[in-house]
Order: C-alpha cells, then sequence, then structure tokens
C-alpha cells in the first residue's frame, strides 16, 4: 500500500437528493484509507462512510446542530481489523467455563478445576476454557489426566487446549465409552500409558468423541456470551471475525445474538463439516443447509463450509516424520476422493469452503483436491476455495495456490503462540519456515490475516509479528520472512474483505463503504515496529455505531445507527 497525501478536495457524495447531515464528523491526524490514500477528516451518516477530505475542516459544512463533532487530532484512524480466521464462539463460550487460560502452574490448574468441582454436583461435567496452553505454565507441560482425576475425583473433566488437543480425566474417557482396547479414531490419537491405557491426552478426531458428550451451554447463554465476547474484540480494534467453525445449533445462537443487537462486531461463519462423517452424510448435511454462502445481512452473513484435513502443531500432515518422533508424521482426515466429491458438490451448491491445512503433506492434498474440483465444476469466482493456514508449504505448492486462484487466510499468532512447541515437534528449520508471507507475497498469493488464537487477541500484535517475526516464547523465527507494516495492514482489512467478497462494503476507508474505523493513540505507520505489540485502540466504530468507547470521545449512538434489526 502507497500514502500519498490525497487530494485537498473533499470526496463526497456528487449530487445528494437532499443536503446530507453528518451524523459523526470525526477530525484525526491521519486517517490512513488502505488504498492508498491519507485524509484529515472522516463524515459518518448512518452505517456508512459518507465523506471524507484531507482537510481537516473540509467536511465542516456537512455538519449541523445534531453532527457530533469528535476532535482527535492526536489519533490516527484506520479501517477496523477484520479477522480471517478465529474461534469468536469458543473464545465467548470460554467465559462460561473454567478458565483454566488464567493459571500459570500445574497447580493452579488443577486448583481452578477442583473449585469448579466443589460448585458442581457429584459425578456432574467440568468442561474448561479452552484458551489455554501449556507454554504458560511454569511447567511448560500438559497436565496429565491423573492430575485431573486427583483435582476432581469421580467428576468427568474436559480439557480442550485449542481446536486439536485436549485432556480428560478417567471419569470422561469412561463416559465417551474410551477404554484400553478403543482403537485411534480416523484423523485422531487417543494417548496412551506403557500398558495400552488411556493416559487422557486427546488428539484430532478423538477429540470430538469425547465433546460430544459434555453438556453444552444453551443458545440463550452463548447469545449473552457472545455478547461479552465480541465486546471483547471490538475494544481490540476488530470490526469483523470470520468464524471459522461452528455447528448448526451455534449459529442459531449466532442469530439470536444478532437479531438482538448483541454483537459488537461483523460475523461470517463457516459451518462444519467433519471427518467422521460418511461421504454420504457429508453430503446430505450440505443439502440439507439449504442456503448458500453469501446468505444474511451486514452483520452475520454465511461465508462457507469447514473441512480440516489434519492436526494442528501435534498431528499436522507433514512431508518429513516429526523433529521429535520419527516414526510420526502426522495425519490427513478425510481420503482425498471423498473429499474432493464431497466439495465439488458444496461448490455447485454455492458455497464456499475454506480447508485446514497445517502441515506441507496436508497442503499438498488440498490442493490435489481443490484443483480437481476446480477442474469438475468449472469456473469459480475468487476466493471459493481457501486453505486455512498453510503453517507449511514450500515453493511449489505457493506456485500451485496461485495458478489455482485459490486463497490462504494466514495467522501469525499461531507461531507467536505455538513457536516453541513448534521447535520442539518439527524443529528449528521447520519452524523459521511457517507462514513465510514474503514469498506468499512475491509469488502473487491471495492472502488474508486473522489470528486463530481462540480468546481475544490483539490485532496490533500479530502485525508487530507480521513485521518482526517475534514471538511469545520463541525469540524470532525468521525474519527473512518479514513483510511492512503497510502490507500486514492491507492483509488485515482490504486482504480480509476481498476473501469475504465484501471489498466493495468493507475493508478501507472509502465513501460509501460501511464506517468500520479505530482511533489509535500513535501511527502504526511510522510507529517503531516494537512499539506496535503493545498498542490498543482508543475507540472502535462498527457500522457508525461507537462499540468501544471508554472515553467517551465519540458522543452517543446515533439513532439510526444504533437501530438494526
Ligand atoms: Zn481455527
Amino acid at each position: 500500500m502507497k500514502t500519498t497525501q490525497a487530494q485537498a478536495d473533499p470526496v463526497r457524495p456528487r449530487a445528494p437528493a437532499e443536503p446530507l447531515r453528518l451524523d459523526r464528523l470525526i477530525r484525526a491526524g491521519a486517517i490512513h484509507s488502505m488504498t492508498g490514500e491519507v485524509y484529515r477528516c472522516a463524515g459518518l451518516h448512518g452505517e456508512q462512510i459518507a465523506a471524507v477530505s484531507a482537510d481537516p475542516h473540509g467536511l465542516d459544512d456537512l455538519a449541523g446542530r445534531s453532527t457530533v463533532v469528535v476532535d482527535a487530532r492526536d489519533l490516527t484512524l484506520l479501517p477496523a481489523f477484520s479477522d480471517s480466521h478465529e474461534h469468536l464462539m469458543e473464545a465467548s463460550r470460554n467465559t462460561l467455563l473454567v478458565p483454566v487460560d488464567q493459571a500459570r502452574s500445574i497447580a493452579e490448574f488443577t486448583a481452578l478445576i477442583g473449585a469448579a468441582a466443589r460448585d458442581t454436583a457429584p459425578g456432574g461435567w467440568i468442561v474448561t476454557s479452552m484458551g489455554w496452553h501449556e507454554s504458560n505454565l511454569a511447567e511448560s507441560r500438559l497436565p496429565t489426566g491423573a492430575e485431573l482425576d486427583a483435582a476432581a475425583p469421580g467428576h468427568p473433566v474436559f480439557a480442550r487446549r485449542g481446536g486439536h488437543l485436549a485432556i480428560a480425566s478417567s471419569a470422561a474417557l469412561a463416559a465417551a465409552g474410551i477404554g484400553p482396547g478403543t482403537p485411534d479414531p480416523p484423523g485422531g490419537t487417543i494417548g496412551r500409558l506403557s500398558d495400552g491405557r488411556p493416559n487422557g491426552v486427546l488428539e484430532g478426531g478423538a477429540v470430538w468423541q469425547v465433546s460430544s458428550h459434555a453438556p453444552a451451554p444453551d443458545r440463550a447463554q452463548l447469545a449473552q456470551a457472545l455478547r461479552r465476547g465480541s465486546a471483547a474484540y471490538a475494544a481490540l480494534g476488530v470490526g469483523t471475525i470470520r468464524e471459522a467453525m461452528i455447528n448448526l445449533e451455534e449459529l442459531l445462537a449466532y442469530q439470536d445474538a444478532a437479531e438482538r443487537g448483541l454483537l459488537s462486531v461483523r460475523v461470517r461463519p463457516l459451518i462444519r463439516v467433519g471427518n467422521e462423517l460418511t461421504e454420504q452424510q457429508a453430503t446430505a448435511l450440505i443439502r440439507g443447509l439449504g442456503a448458500r454462502s453469501g446468505f444474511g445481512d451486514d452483520w452475520l452473513r454465511l461465508w462457507g463450509l469447514k473441512f480440516v484435513m489434519d492436526g494442528g502443531v501435534e498431528g499436522g500432515a507433514l512431508e518429513q516424520p516429526y523433529a521429535d518422533d520419527p516414526r510420526n508424521s502426522g495425519h490427513l482426515n478425510w481420503d482425498p476422493a471423498v473429499l474432493t466429491r464431497v466439495c465439488t458438490e458444496a461448490v455447485r451448491r454455492g458455497w464456499r469452503i475454506g480447508t485446514h491445512a497445517a502441515g506441507d503433506r496436508a497442503v499438498r492434498t488440498v490442493l490435489d483436491v481443490y484443483e480437481a474440483v476446480a477442474a469438475e465444476a468449472g469456473d469459480l469466482p475468487p476466493w471459493t476455495l481457501v486453505i486455512e493456514h498453510a503453517l507449511l508449504s514450500d515453493a511449489a505448492q505457493r506456485a500451485r495456490v496461485v495458478r489455482g486462484g485459490f486463497g490462504v487466510t494466514v495467522q501469525h499468532a499461531l507461531l507467536w503462540n505455538m513457536g516453541s512447541e513448534m521447535l520442539t515437534t518439527w524443529g528449528p528449520d521447520r519452524t523459521r519456515q511457517v507462514n513465510p508471507l514474503n514469498e506468499w507475497l512475491a509469488a502473487g498469493a491471495s492472502l488474508a490475516a486473522g489470528t486463530d488464537i481462540a480468546r481475544p487477541f490483539n490485532p496490533m500484535t500479530s502485525v508487530w509479528g507480521m513485521v518482526t517475526r517475534g514471538t511469545k516464547t520463541a525469540g524470532v523465527q525468521g525474519p527473512e520472512h518479514a513483510i511492512s507494516v503497510a502490507a500486514a495492514l492491507e492483509l488485515y482489512t482490504m486482504g480480509s474483505a476481498r476473501l469475504n467478497h465484501e471489498d466493495h462494503r468493507l475493508g478501507s476507508i472509502t465513501v460509501g463503504k460501511l464506517a468500520d474505523l479505530v482511533g489509535y493513540p500513535a501511527d502504526p505507520l511510522t510507529a517503531e515496529p516494537d512499539d506496535l505489540a503493545g498498542l490498543t485502540p482508543a475507540f472502535t466504530i462498527v457500522g457508525g455505531r461507537p462499540v468501544y468507547d471508554p472515553h467517551d470521545m465519540l458522543g452517543p449512538a446515533s439513532q439510526e445507527s444504533s437501530a438494526r434489526c
């Protein structure tokens, strides 16, 4: 993105039917449009950006008595962030569950479970937040199933960690019918002690085997949790989240939340088509949906379907064996021929597809599938077939992605969060090659940036990571793959808007687009990169409505922009 001083002439509608009166007029030190211009003031009307000007007073004649004038010349405005792959539902549900993400040691972790057990009827389930990670524990290891047993004797305890791993107590394993003789499920592993008994560690498909037995919050609870969860993201400057995996019950909770005006961010969900389904079941699920990608409104619009080809850092399908286990090279969850037929049916019915592929063998396999789908289904619009993550890839795979016109969502936050784990399991060479954004961009790939961390995460920390390749505990990994701040911001705004097929509505500060804006007390394009990691917004506006305004800078929400249903 080049940033040039915009023309002094204000950009505004040519011949408004009636004189335009702005709801809100914001003057700022700089307003980066993300399409190359820098403005000094922006006028909002209803849900939209109505006018912009490079002159701080260029829109004064559009202000009336009811216009709220915001003088924020010490702030820099950007389009609100659009997270192209995050789990808002999981992050929101976490707020209803045992908050083990707060633990900093195994003792604190099990103490939280013990406290929950005292509040739970004998034999009742105890389910934890999935937002924890062992790298935040002093011991830097997973708790064991035996430790969960000791913390909550007789209770089924289920501690999911992210999307691909969980620890279950003996009672939870028993409730799911998992014992010494249970074989590993498709696309998953049941961790075992030396005598063959399950040790409580579940990976991939084995996580779903137990989670389907654990009680889930009801729709009303989820809708309220989404209110809190989405507000936490809005407070970090996020305006849109592509919700990377939900089921149909969760979609209902989203609809409830959207109808009641509880969402502070726009949501673009992907519906999970699980690999535990047979081909016939998967096809029947898709045929039964009765809608297609794009259904919804500006607040809640279906993005598409979600498939998961391999595991995460533990189960990702690699071309070469794991660094810490030469017999293991991860697992593929789908037979490529089956997935090709299911995806072909889906795109013919108007669905976009996002497929999780972490390891390079999974990326290669998904490319085989996508190329076959494209050959079967004919011309597909850009961003119909998307690879989620592509943590490991080689130049030949990147060239195939570009040739095929496929999209890729990238999340530096995964390297940031799990870099230490990658160093152990994948080794240093592969770790420094994770998400080489500069090589992807040089190859001409269509990328969109996000986080995938299932808890409110500052997008500016992601930007810092994309620019420095810095991580939480694994130092700087592959600094040669860094990109510029402007490029990182572009992938996080316009890139995601293109992914969502909404670049005509969102992604930049442009007259006629929806007014999703975030104000920062420093200009990210001129700040020192290391100052970005902790940079947080002064306010966030979504659809003209202040969704985060802790210092009351923005005045009241206008009638028009606050009413929606
Ligand atoms: Zn994800």
